[in-house]
């Protein structure tokens, strides 16, 4: 954090006392795991500021995106967002617009924002979370429209954004990041340019920050970080080691981590993951494609071989783990017969859930300038077979669980009948039933009754 960090969240909170109401934010979140947690770091970091929260941007007094730019459809939905809000700040001229995070460590998106989008006061990145209050501050004292985008972390300038205090959604849940950026450069990836190299934290931050949010009432953290499993380099200790750590917190009861990568998942973690109850039972392992070809083609560093007898190693270590998955479809050069060694995978692993998307030509990358791109219909067809394939195979795994007890942590009401309570099992499984709101943050046991497709419904056993 920069030295001004604590001075500036005071002189904006004070800025903000003086109105004569108390001003509200709101935060809009697009893309990751990673992202979301960002936000929540921002969030905590405009409540200090003396914010309370705006259920939508209609009555927000600032509004901020957290953009992603993973796919096209993101970066598209970013600037759609933005033209609303241009409507809004017509009829409210005081309101603030933010925006931050991946896409704008691209160069195009800030220049079309500095040409087309003027009403957009704050433009930041991936890198300097903490100099939000400061950049907030600049703006309302010079009337300017602030841009402050770095390149790469700046490690020496104090602690890094990774240690920001967070605004949790649930109390008993939490996110940690242990590592931030990638080294990997998968061919079609936008990622390691916009979150820089990989750097994990060292295990003391992460356990002093674990030992907190177990304090405050967190009994699940999922630790994260772009490819968590390569966690360590540098710092003499490995994913699995830090894991075996973080077990040993007392009042954490049930641990989870992503994203993990094929290539670095190794023996010792699979043996952690056996021997540690409190790690759940739920590997989202990506495998992209079932083509060794195209794997070659995104530098996945793997095969369709070698990911299967992972899979197959997983899976009798642990019989009942949880195993999911993300395919690209329609990457550069993929036939028929690339794409017929997806749908084979697919079929052998039997995963429980499965993330499908089209593949998403990002300017800078590799894959960008490869040949023979995928006519988007054929590569639509094939994604709607391939969704047929892994959503069949997801209502199979979940008919499996009927009269089954699941151990369920209650997260909140359910959003569509509020006399069911909503949770998630330890291989993740998404579980409905009847239930007491003060339930909420509770362990239960839930006897399985019926399965759909993406989610359980069940009884309250305790
Ligand atoms: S592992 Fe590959 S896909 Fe994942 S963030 Fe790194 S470069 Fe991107």
């Amino acid at each position: 954090m920069t030295d001004g960090y604590g001075d500036c969240i005071e002189r904006v909170a004070s800025i903000n006392r003086s109105r004569d109401r108390q001003p509200l934010a709101f935060v809009r979140t697009f893309g990751c795991q990673m992202n979301a947690h960002d936000s929540e770091k921002l969030e905590e970091t405009l409540l200090r500021m003396g914010y309370g929260k705006a259920p939508s941007e209609d009555c927000a007094d600032l509004a901020l995106i957290n953009t992603c730019c993973v796919r096209e459809n993101a970066e598209n939905r970013v600037f759609g967002n933005l033209g609303k809000l241009k409507e809004l700040k017509g009829k409210k001229p005081d309101m603030l617009v933010a925006v931050c995070g991946c896409m704008m460590q691209e160069d195009a998106a800030v220049e079309r924002i500095k040409k087309s989008y003027r009403h957009v006061d704050v433009v930041f990145g991936t890198f300097n979370l903490d100099r939000f209050p400061e950049l907030l501050l600049s703006r309302m004292e010079s009337g300017r429209q602030i841009i402050d985008i770095w390149k790469g972390p700046r490690e020496d300038r104090g602690i890094p954004s990774g240690s920001l205090a967070t605004a949790r959604h649930f109390a008993h849940k939490a996110s940690l990041s242990v590592m931030f950026g990638c080294d990997n450069h998968c061919s079609y990836c936008i990622v390691p340019y916009v979150r820089g190299a990989e750097r994990s934290r060292p295990p003391e931050g992460i356990m002093e920050e674990a030992r907190a949010l177990a304090d405050s009432g967190a009994k699940e953290v999922m630790l994260l970080g772009q490819n968590v499993n390569s966690y360590g380099k540098g710092l003499n200790l490995s994913f699995a080691e830090l894991l075996e750590r973080v077990c040993e917190i007392g009042g954490i009861e049930r641990i989870r981590f992503m994203t993990s990568h094929p290539k670095d998942l190794g023996d010792d973690l699979i043996q952690v993951m056996k021997a540690q109850p409190k790690i759940a039972r739920h590997l989202h392992l990506p495998v992209q494609s079932g083509s060794s070809r195209i794997l070659s083609l995104m530098n996945r560093r793997y095969t369709k071989e070698s990911y299967l007898n992972l899979v197959e190693k997983i899976k009798s270590s642990m019989p009942d783990i949880a195993l999911t998955t993300d395919f690209i479809v329609g990457f550069p050069g993929e036939t028929e017969e690339d794409f017929a060694d997806t749908l084979d995978l697919a079929e052998r692993c039997r995963f429980q859930g499965a993330f499908t998307f089209l593949y998403s030509k990002r300017t800078g990358t590799p894959a960008a300038k490869m040949p023979n791109q995928v006519d988007p219909e054929v590569a639509g067809e094939r994604f709607k077979r391939l969704l047929a394939c892994v959503n069949g195979i997801q209502e199979e795994a979940n008919a499996r669980t009927v009269g089954k007890v699941l151990k369920v942590l209650v997260e909140e009401p359910n959003a569509k009948n509020p006399e069911l309570m909503t949770g998630r099992g330890h291989g993740n499984e998404l579980v409905h039933f009847k239930a007491d709101k003060s339930l909420a943050g509770q362990f239960v046991d839930v006897r399985i009754t019926e399965s759909k497709i993406f989610y359980l419904m069940g009884e309250a056993l305790t």
